[in-house]
């Protein structure tokens, strides 16, 4: 099972992922985008820090709550709305213990379920979704092995979304804008996507 600290530690870790990534995330951002995506989210990420310093949590519900109003109040941004409909949503299927790989799946598919209806955006549309289907997929699969199973096999499939969409002429987002001269380059959220989950299979399994 996965508790209180765990999800605490994966979110801060995540924020050093993020800082460390923050040229790569913006270089990506740069030549199919406005060049702000590795700005925005190490923003984001930073300000979620530094609510958790100060916030007392005493449930994941509450603790992901912080962390979507965060991010979607500190990143102006198509990301930080969708990553924080993301915690907002996942948070909410999250109760007041420790959760298990399949309670973890529910809140990971109610996280998912949030960034399409936010975003309107579906597999193919060289977004960060996909990067999350296939991830939820992988997940799924994999549940019954235990969460650190699940998580590594969500990140690994996150990863190979990700690289799936490079080809792709994007059609959601500002990317969308470049029409076919989208296509080769990796899109800048799907990859702060994968890294996301990487870090939770590090921090939660
Ligand atoms: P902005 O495009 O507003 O500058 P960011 O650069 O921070 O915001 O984030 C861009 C990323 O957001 C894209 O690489 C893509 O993965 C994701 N994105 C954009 N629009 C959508 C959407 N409608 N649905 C899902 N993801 C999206
Ligand atoms: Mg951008
Ligand atoms: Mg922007």
């Amino acid at each position: 099972t996965v508790d209180l600290d765990q999800f605490s530690d994966w979110m801060r870790r995540y924020a050093g992922v993020i800082h460390d990534n923050a040229p790569l995330l913006t270089e990506l951002d740069s030549a199919i985008g406005d060049a702000d995506h590795g700005s925005n989210m190490d923003r984001g990420m930073t300000a979620v820090v530094d609510a958790l310093d100060v916030g007392e949590f005493t449930s994941p519900a509450d603790l992901f709550k912080k962390v979507g109003m965060t991010l979607v109040s500190s990143v102006g941004g198509a990301s930080g709305p969708l990553y924080g409909t993301f915690f907002l949503r996942f948070g909410g299927k999250l109760g007041a213990g420790p959760v298990d790989a399949e309670g973890l799946g529910v809140a990971l598919h109610a996280g998912v379920d949030g960034i399409v209806q936010r975003g309107k955006a579906a597999v193919g549309d060289k977004t960060m979704l996909d990067a999350w289907v296939p991830a939820v997929e992988a997940y799924d699969a994999a549940a019954s092995s235990g969460v650190g199973a699940a998580l590594t096999a969500a990140a690994e499939a996150a990863a190979q979304g990700r690289d799936s969409a490079t080809p792709l002429v994007a059609h959601r987002g500002r990317a969308s804008y470049l029409g076919e001269r989208s296509a080769g380059h990796q899109d800048p959220g799907a990859t702060s996507t994968v890294l996301l989950l990487e870090t939770a299979a590090e921090t939660l399994g």
